[in-house]
């Protein structure tokens, strides 16, 4: 079987000669290793790690990254070497195929997989995310090619893309990867809601386009006489399991839900987008309370785009305006920031990435010590999972924390010293208290006291599993018995005996 490099150059654009030749080489060695392996679908083998690469590059993927996705299987399933990897193709893309490698292997059953599984995935992310990007490919491309997996083995995938891979996706901000997973895995987890949601989808989205395509024709029409002729304008209708989820939320009543689809202008610059908003605003009423400027303060995870809602005469429609950029980061998340630093096309970013990735470095140093697997699902639920804030120190450094976090998590994310003597904090030039909670964007500072330490109290005002665990301890060389601690264990800080 050949198949043709072509396929995967076309969705990289930018990629040179070097680039290319690079993934051809890649094909040809695993078209080779895999050579007489087949899938359960029947299909040649090396159709998988062919459709991974397309997934990668249609992601924006570095070029080492697509050559390590055709390549991620040959250590485990093919008599491939590590030295023969290396020797070929270097020790970065050696370094990815192995970490693809490890994360796909697990030993245990229920909760404990479910937590060895996450634990070795915060241990790739802090070392390379694009491993964790690979992986997430791999498993969308297994999702798609299910149907020809055995049944009891269909629903375990399925659902553990949607409880692990999916919220991951999430959680690095690439939603079209997050969607992908969802609405591959949906069908195999809940089969009767999903044929109801797609029935009900399908109804309303026929006329949903008709709608939709009209409006497309009058903006564009409008736009071109403002010298905003190539603007990007397109629409999309909501996935499928982010719809059913609204749904559940809405009595089931598709009615009720008001952006199920939405039209996207796509410009060049800031001023653009208000000026196409204007426009818009002048074309169609606007809903009454539904203009939400993200750029002008973006959501607590990044998210940047002006968001309307205008009646069209027909009904309403959202639509949503933003820049390339914003474009660009909304779908890819972290995977954008990735391609933008390893190609070093966006040096006016740099260091972003690590800034962006630091979190999850200092997630894992918190987990190191903790064995018990409940408690380790708690804390990645709460540090992990939830919403964030971005904050800043006087200094412009960004420290990202959970949603509620207060002036005293902050100071033990800065240092645990400083935690511990932490006295009060100024907000935006504002003297204010330890449990004042914070608000994205905030520039935060921290007044310390030599003569400052923990009080029982302080275990009401913390968020963050780090300062918790900074607390705690420091209550436990201080010798206290752990019998004196009950304020602690209230709060479940301290470990069930
Ligand atoms: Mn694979």
């Amino acid at each position: 079987m050949t198949l043709n490099p072509e396929e995967i150059y076309k969705l990289i654009p930018d990629s040179n000669e070097t680039d290319r030749q690079l993934i051809a080489k890649a094909l040809k060695f695993a078209t080779k290793a895999h050579q007489g392996q087949k899938r359960f679908s029947g299909e040649p083998y090396i159709i998988h790690p062919f459709e991974v690469a397309k997934i990668l590059a249609d992601l924006k993927a570095d070029p080492e990254m697509i050559a390590a996705g055709l390549l991620h299987d040959t250590l485990e399933d093919t008599p491939t070497a590590k030295e023969e990897l290396q020797r070929e193709f270097g020790d970065k893309i050696l370094f990815l195929i192995e970490g693809v490698t490890k994360l796909g292997r697990l030993k245990y059953q229920g909760l404990e997989r479910h937590v060895e599984s996450l634990r070795k995935f915060f241990i790739a992310m802090a070392e390379d995310i694009r491993v964790v990007m690979i992986k997430l490919a791999d498993r969308l491309h297994n999702i798609r090619t299910l149907e020809y997996v055995r049944e009891d083995k269909q629903y375990r995938i399925a659902l553990e893309t949607l409880e692990i891979y999916a919220p991951i996706a999430n959680r690095l901000g690439i939603w079209k990867m997050k969607g992908m997973l969802e609405d591959g895995s949906f069908p195999y987890v809940y089969p009767e809601d999903y044929a109801q949601v797609t029935k009900l989808r399908k109804t309303k989205g026929k006329e949903t386009i008709k709608r939709l395509e009209k409006i497309y024709r009058n903006l564009r029409k409008e736009l071109s006489k403002y010298d905003l002729a190539d603007v990007q304008i397109d629409y999309r209708i909501k996935y499928l399991y982010s719809l059913y989820k609204k749904l559940k939320n809405n009595d089931m009543d598709i009615d009720r839900i008001y952006d199920i689809s939405a039209i996207r202008v796509i410009v060049d610059d800031i001023q653009q987008c208000y000026q196409v908003l204007g426009i818009i605003h002048a074309m169609w009423k606007p809903v009454p309370d539904r203009l939400r400027d993200y750029i002008a303060t973006p959501k607590p995870n990044g998210y940047k785009s002006i968001h309307t809602a205008v009646f069209t005469g027909d009904g309403i429609v959202e639509i949503q305006i933003r820049t390339k950029q914003m474009h660009t980061e909304a779908e890819y998340g972290i995977a954008s920031h990735v391609a933008y630093e390893e190609s070093g096309k966006n040096t006016k970013t740099g260091g972003s990435l690590s800034r962006k990735t630091r979190w999850i470095g200092n997630l894992l140093e918190a987990q190191k010590n903790i064995n018990d697997s409940t408690e380790f699902l708690n804390t990645i639920k709460n540090d992990f999972f939830k919403d964030h804030i971005f904050v800043f120190t006087p200094k412009g450094d960004v420290i990202e924390l959970p949603i509620d976090s207060s002036v005293l998590d902050f100071a033990y994310e800065i240092h645990s010293d400083i935690g511990n003597h932490a006295h009060g904090g100024i907000i935006n030039d504002k003297f204010v208290s330890l449990d004042t909670k914070l608000q994205n964007n905030d520039i935060v500072e921290i007044e310390t006291r030599e003569k400052s330490h923990p009080s029982p109290r302080w275990a009401k005002y913390v968020k963050t599993d780090n300062a918790k665990r900074h607390i705690r301890l420091y209550f436990q060389q201080q010798g206290y018995h752990l019998g004196r601690l009950g304020f602690l264990k209230k709060l479940n800080i301290l470990k069930k005996k």
